[in-house]
Order: structure tokens, then C-alpha cells, then sequence
């Protein structure tokens, strides 16, 4: 039996009158387990006019009576920590520890949003000009949407509204559809923390449903995580509709091993990185360049961690490593490593021919060494368990190659010299840098973002930059009439 999936508009769950539905699978069995609605433009105008209603209201709540709600929220995120792991898993296929990360990497972003007293803090000079004083605040838009990933469907709906939320906008939200029961949970709790209705609202769908909060007067703006072809168009029909728009995009993230890096630390870090959630994730490592000699050694240390991954449902605690989204994505990532074999790389650990279940969306862990930069597995986004090698002579070599890639979302550097992992920090042109650090996902109260073909848009997402997306900025200058001019004594002395 499947679970219909609806959409939740005005405080409660609302069904679907498009006719149009999708498929949503358990990724580890292939089987179906849900339908889920997809919104037509008609439903989306009705959702998006309950949110301008609701934003006109709480708008106006005070910034105390906000941060009760968003602490409120972030208690109950806390205690349903393992019910929307479970429904994650339920759909992503991640194994459940990974999803329980991404809900506590999401509600960091609550936590941040608490603050929103402080956020929201202008600044005052008085006495700019004789009797004069300039001070600024900062506004919500009104009614703004997100469009959200199916690689972590609670973790980057937070990251966005959040923020949106506290600054005192409505939030509509556009999960994706192929893992859309998260987003209704997180309904359910801003409703329990006690969020007035309309003010959190979400359309499930497809391209249609995009569209029509591109493309709706009411929806002031955009906050989009995805692939780098439909950030790109997003990014263009929004702004083209005078919204504000960020809209965050692929990836082909690079580590950069130098010849005096721990080989144990980076091969641990590197595989994590690399395979976690089956490398569907924005940061995950797809490319390791291996500097001057270190190349064998780091390949041997990669490839023996490798057998030692389980890869199996990810509801089952002993997994390491579970399915892909689909059996048609699967079969993509596949064809990639095909290619590479074709093109000439090494193939040292085959994904193919690993022992993974029959049933679900399964692939072992890939590893490809001696990969050249043009290459389709070095080209493109694979978002799968392939990792591909590629050898330089040196750090100028490996850098080069970085700065060249057209995505530039993170990138992260092995090495026991300081200096050089400074230099790299200064030379990179990457959004996002670890040293030493694997995944280098900014703290909440930073702000998260790539540069190049991984962004459209000036702002980044969540942190200080976010809180003034969701903001506009006003200046007002002021004068009032000197108090000993008053008609009626205030017991001003006369001069001053
Ligand atoms: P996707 O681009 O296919 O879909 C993202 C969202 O856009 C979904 O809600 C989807 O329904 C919608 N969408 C898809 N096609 C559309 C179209 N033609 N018109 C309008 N809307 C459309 O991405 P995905 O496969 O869900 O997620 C994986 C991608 O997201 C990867 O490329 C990954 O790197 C990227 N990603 C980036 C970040 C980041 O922070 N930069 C974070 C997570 C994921």
C-alpha cells in the first residue's frame, strides 16, 4: 500500500486537486511507497495567498514572541530527532546516523534564528548633522519560497526558513518529490511550537509548481538548492521577475593531498567524505589530486578502507553506506564508471561488482585512479560512490587545476605544513575551504556558499548573509522640533 503525500497549506495537510502525482520509492527495497501531490499553479496561488495573509500578521509579532517560537521549534526538532531520521531514510536511503547529521546540522540554523532580537539590531548615529540622527532597520519581504534537493530534505529547508521565519517573512516551501514526507513533519512541529498558520506553508511538485512561484507576483524571494543547469534557469526566470534570488547549484569538490600530509588521516577523511551517503552530497569529495609521490600510497590507503564499508539498507545500524535515490540514478553513476574504464582510468575498486543487496537502488564504492582532467568522470557531477585520483607533480599543478573547474563549491587541502595550507587558503577560488577538514560546511552562524557555477546570486545561503536576504534594509533621518520651542511648557530651559 502506498502513502499519499499531500501538500500542507494554512496550518494543515491539503490534498492535492491537480490529478498530477509522482512516485516516491524506498530506495533500499526499489519498492514504492508513496504518491506524492503535485501542485498545479491554481494551488500554488491558494497557498501563496494564505502565507500573504499570515505574513501581514506575523509581521507584526515581537521579536520576543518570534524567538519563543524558533526555541519552541528547536525543542521539538530535538526530541524528533530519530522520527525524521527514520522517515529521511525511509525515502533518501542514507543510513539512519547520517540522517540524525543532518537534522542536527539543520536545527543549528534554528538555533541561530533564536538570536533574531539580536540579528535584527540596526544601527544608530545620532547626531549626524546638527539635531539630526540616522539610524537603520532592517524588514522582512513578505512571502518568500524555497526550492529545496532530494539530498537533504529537512537539512536545507532549514537552512532557509529558519531565518526567513525569525526576520518575520512567510515561508512557502517547494520540497523535493522524490523524498517529500520530511517536509511535513517539519510542518507539523513549527505548528506544534506554535507558528501561526500560513506562515510555514509547503507545495509538493514538480517543474510546474516552480514556475508558478517564479513567475507569482506575491513571492518577493527565491532560495534555491540544486543542480547547477536548473539553479542556473531559476537564477534568470526569477530575477527576470524582479525577485531577489540565491540559488545555490552542483558540484565537483576537490582534496588536494600534498606529499607530507598523514596518509591515515587524510585516507579516513577522504573516504568519509567521499562515499557518506553514498556521495550524494553537495560536499562531498569526487576528486582527490595526489601531489608528487604520495599518489600510490594514499591510493593503497583508500582502496583497503574501502572492502570494510557495508554497504545495505540504511535503516540497519551496521550499514556504512546505503542506496542511491533511483534505480535510473544508479544506473547513471554506473555508466559513469564505465566510462571511465573506457577512457583509460584505473579501475582499483569496481562498484559493479561489488556484493550489495539485489533488491533497492545499490552500488558498491568506486575508486579510479590515473583520471585525467578530461574525462567525463572528471568533468562531470557524478553524485554518486565514485572517487576519482588524479596525479600531478605539484602544489602549483594541483591548484591550477582546481581554480580551472567550472564548479567551485569546496575543496579541501591534506598537509602537516602551514604554511602551504595558508597559501592555499589565500590562492583557491572556492566558495568554501577545510584544512584538514574533509566536508568544511560553515557553523550556522557563518554562511554557506560556492563560488562559480555552484552559485547564482550575490548572497550565501543561511548565517549573516542569510538574515539579510530575507531582509531589506531602511535608513531614516530624523528631526524633531527643539523641545524649548514647544507651545506648551515642557520645563525645557530656554537655551541650551
Ligand atoms: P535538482 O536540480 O534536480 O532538483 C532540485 C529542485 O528543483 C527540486 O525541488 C526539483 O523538484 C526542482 N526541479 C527539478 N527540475 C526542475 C525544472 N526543470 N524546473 C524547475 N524545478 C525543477 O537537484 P536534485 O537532484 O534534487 O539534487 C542534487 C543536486 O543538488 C546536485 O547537483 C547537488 O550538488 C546539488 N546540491 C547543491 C547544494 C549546494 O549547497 N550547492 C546542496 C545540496 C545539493
Amino acid at each position: 500500500m502506498t502513502t499519499r503525500i499531500s501538500h500542507w497549506i494554512d496550518g494543515r495537510d491539503t490534498a492535492g486537486t491537480s490529478g498530477r502525482t509522482g512516485p516516491v520509492y524506498n530506495p533500499a527495497t526499489g519498492e514504492q511507497s508513496g504518491e506524492v501531490d503535485f501542485a498545479s499553479a491554481a494551488e500554488v496561488d491558494a497557498a501563496v495567498t494564505s502565507a500573504k495573509q499570515a505574513a501581514a500578521e506575523w509581521r507584526q509579532s515581537s521579536l520576543s514572541k518570534r524567538a519563543a517560537v524558533l526555541f519552541a521549534f528547536r525543542e521539538l526538532l530535538h526530541q524528533h530527532t530519530d522520527e525524521i531520521a527514520k522517515v529521511i531514510t525511509s525515502e533518501h536511503g542514507k543510513v539512519l546516523s547520517d540522517a540524525a547529521g543532518e537534522v542536527a546540522r539543520g536545527l543549528e540554523n534554528v538555533e541561530f534564528a533564536t538570536g533574531v532580537p539580536q540579528l535584527l539590531k540596526g544601527d544608530f548615529s545620532e547626531q549626524a548633522s546638527t539635531g539630526i540622527d540616522v539610524y537603520s532597520i532592517r524588514q522582512p519581504l513578505g512571502v518568500v519560497a524555497g526550492i529545496t534537493p532530494f539530498n537533504f530534505p529537512a537539512m536545507v529547508p532549514l537552512w532557509m526558513c529558519a531565518n526567513a521565519i525569525a526576520c518575520g517573512n512567510a515561508f512557502v516551501l517547494k520540497p523535493s518529490e522524490k523524498d517529500p514526507s520530511a517536509s511535513l513533519v517539519l510542518a507539523r512541529l513549527w505548528k506544534e511550537a506554535g507558528l501561526p498558520d500560513g506562515v510555514f506553508t509547503v507545495v509538493q511538485g514538480d517543474k510546474e509548481a516552480v514556475d508558478a512561484l517564479l513567475d507569482h507576483e506575491d513571492i518577493a524571494a527565491i532560495s534555491f538548492v540544486g543542480s547547477t543547469p536548473i539553479a542556473r534557469s531559476i537564477y534568470e526566470r526569477g530575477t527576470a521577475n524582479g525577485k531577489r534570488v540565491q540559488a545555490l547549484g552542483g558540484a565537483k569538490n576537490h582534496a588536494l593531498v600534498l606529499p607530507d600530509a598523514d596518509i591515515d588521516m587524510a585516507a579516513d577523511s577522504i573516504v568519509g567524505a567521499a562515499y557518506g551517503a553514498a556521495g550524494e552530497r553537495c560536499m562531498a569529495l569526487s576528486v582527490t589530486v595526489a601531489v608528487g609521490d604520495v599518489g600510490d600510497k594514499l591510493v593503497d590507503a583508500v582502496a583497503a578502507r574501502l572492502p570494510k564499508l557495508k554497504v545495505g539498507s540504511g535503516a540497519d545500524p551496521d550499514t556504512d553506506m546505503g542506496p542511491l535515490i533511483t534505480q535510473q540514478h544508479r544506473d547513471k553513476v554506473a555508466g559513469y564508471i564505465a566510462q571511465g574504464a573506457d577512457a583509460g582510468a584505473a579501475v582499483v575498486v569496481d562498484g559493479r561488482e561489488a556484493e550489495v543487496p539485489s533488491d533497492g537502488f545499490f552500488l558498491g564504492t568506486t575508486l579510479l585512479d590515473h583520471v585525467k582532467p578530461e574525462m567525463t568522470v572528471y568533468t562531470d557531477e557524478i553524485f554518486g560512490p565514485v572517487l576519482s585520483v588524479v596525479r600531478v607533480e605539484t602544489y602549483e599543478e594541483g591548484l591550477e587545476l582546481i581554480n580551472s573547474n567550472p564548479f567551485a563549491n569546496g575543496t579541501a587541502i591534506f598537509t602537516r605544513d602551514g604554511g602551504a595550507a595558508r597559501q592555499f587558503q589565500f590562492d583557491v577560488h572556492v566558495g568554501m575551504v577545510g584544512i584538514n577538514v574533509p566536508i568544511p560546511v560553515p557553523v550556522a552562524y557563518y554562511s554557506f556558499g560556492g563560488w562559480k557555477a555552484s552559485l547564482f546570486g550575490d548572497t550565501h545561503m543561511y548565517g549573516p548573509e542569510g538574515v539579510n536576504f530575507y531582509t531589506r534594509g531602511k535608513v531614516v533621518t530624523s528631526r524633531w522640533p527643539d523641545p524649548a520651542t514647544s507651545s506648551i511648557d515642557l520645563g525645557f530651559p530656554r537655551t541650551r
